[in-house]
């Protein structure tokens, strides 16, 4: 069994994309510049984007972090967007998901101007990706590509089992696994919470992806032997051993699932990192794309 360790293979990606941005400025280029929007303070959004903002300055990107009352209405928020599209300096937008009751997501990333969609999550990125043609893939799918390509782990002609259909991971991920390209060319099967027997579908997998939310859904018996299993969950449980009282587990019970496994993610320090990975490489390619315009 081994472990794909997205830390180091994060480390390793965030070491070639600063050589870029080092070499993009001794040619007179500037830094490629995000713009983060977060809107209230819910925990997990403050330090998902938290880390966005550190990896930029690591980097030697530029950023700028608006932050708003989730009292914000959605015309004020979509007007915000408006204005970091037309912000000349700023190459990359991102909304910190989840927004507020009271606003529309599709109306917000339908707002984002589609050459700044560095998420991936705007219908023109989606389209793009659907019909193969090149443009930002969303972050966490993009992430799990670099992951395989990084351990050379071909796809081709296996069954890959996808659980979850959300737009921002479970049904991108099984488009692009399924894809004429590599990473790539794998059969695919995707499931959810209306699907029957998820254990008979997942038993047949050779590579699993569980994006559900739910922690250590995948067990050690839907699991078969051999299987590569990337665990996209992030939940936090109650753990009264550590100081905060809690920790973070997967959609995979890891500490049985792994025995039986070629491959596995664990969290934390799988697909997270290389998330932040597959937004950073979306964000160059907008400043190059810019620049280049
Ligand atoms: P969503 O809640 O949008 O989607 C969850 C999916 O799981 C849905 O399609 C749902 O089915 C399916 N599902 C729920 N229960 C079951 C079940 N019992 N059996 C089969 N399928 C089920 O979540 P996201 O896709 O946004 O995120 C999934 C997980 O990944 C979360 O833990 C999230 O925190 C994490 N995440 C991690 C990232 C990272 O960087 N590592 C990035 C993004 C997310 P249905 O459609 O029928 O409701």
């Amino acid at each position: 069994m081994q472990i794909l360790d997205g830390l180091a293979v994060s480390a390793h990606i965030k070491e070639q994309l600063k050589q870029e941005v080092s070499d993009l400025k001794a040619n007179g280029r500037k830094a490629p510049h995000l713009a983060a929007i977060l809107v209230g303070n819910n925990p997990a959004s403050e330090a998902y984007v938290g880390n966005k903002v550190k990896t930029c300055e690591e980097l030697g990107f530029d950023s700028t972090l608006l932050r708003f009352e989730t009292s914000i209405t959605e015309e004020e928020l979509l007007n915000e967007v408006k204005k970091l599209n037309e912000n000349e300096s700023v190459d990359g937008i991102l909304v910190q998901l989840p927004l507020p009751k009271h606003i529309s997501e599709n109306a917000v990333i339908d707002t984002i101007a589609p050459e700044k969609d560095v998420d991936g999550f705007h219908p023109i990125s989606q389209g793009k990706m659907v019909l193969g043609q090149p443009g930002f893939l969303p972050a966490t799918p993009y992430g799990i590509l670099l992951m395989l390509e990084h351990y050379n782990i071909d796809v081709t002609g296996k069954h890959c089992v996808v659980i979850g259909r959300s737009n921002i991971v479970g049904t991108p991920m099984s488009i692009l696994m399924s894809r004429n390209a590599n990473p790539g060319n794998a059969t695919v099967t995707m499931c959810h919470s209306k699907t029957k027997d998820l254990k008979a579908m997942t038993l047949q997998a050779d590579v699993i992806v569980a994006a559900i939310g739910r922690p250590r859904f995948v067990t050690a018996d839907m699991v078969k032997e051999g299987a590569i299993v990337i665990d996209v969950g992030i939940n936090r449980i109650d753990d009264a051993t550590r100081k905060s009282g809690s920790r973070l587990v997967g959609d995979v019970d890891y500490d049985n699932v792994a025995p039986k496994c070629a491959y596995i993610t664990p969290v934390p320090k799988g697909v997270g990192p290389m998330t932040i990975c597959g937004l950073m490489k979306n964000t160059l390619l907008a400043a190059k794309n810019r620049s280049n315009a």
